[in-house]
């Protein structure tokens, strides 16, 4: 895999390839009320016991299919940038953000 960084003007998303693998950062994940923290499902004490009730048990299986669903979106978007694809065109940028409403709209 060849070596790239995509800085992108949408959900402070970082897409960084390097030979062995890549990964992508982004904002748009939605996070644990408690912790902060994008693939906490009651991880955290106080997720765990929602102490101060801030996420009800079905807020946070809809967080989990959200972030699932978003998950594969930023994979696709680091397999195009693998492939070679510029990921910071306007139309790919539009998509992006039109791909993360549709899946917050559809969780
Ligand atoms: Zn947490």
């Amino acid at each position: 895999m060849a070596s790239f960084e995509w800085h992108l003007p949408c959900y402070e998303m970082s897409v960084i390839g390097a030979s062995g693998g890549g990964s992508v950062t982004s904002t748009a994940k939605d996070v644990c009320p408690y912790c902060s923290v994008a693939d906490c499902y009651a991880d955290c004490d106080g997720s765990a016991g929602d102490i101060d009730g801030l996420e009800s048990e079905q807020q946070m299986i809809d967080r989990e299919h959200y972030n699932c669903a978003i998950g594969g979106i930023e994979a696709l978007i680091l397999t195009m940038a693998c492939a070679g694809i510029e990921i910071d065109t306007p139309a790919m940028i539009e998509a992006i953000e039109t791909a993360v409403e549709r899946a917050a709209n559809n969780a």
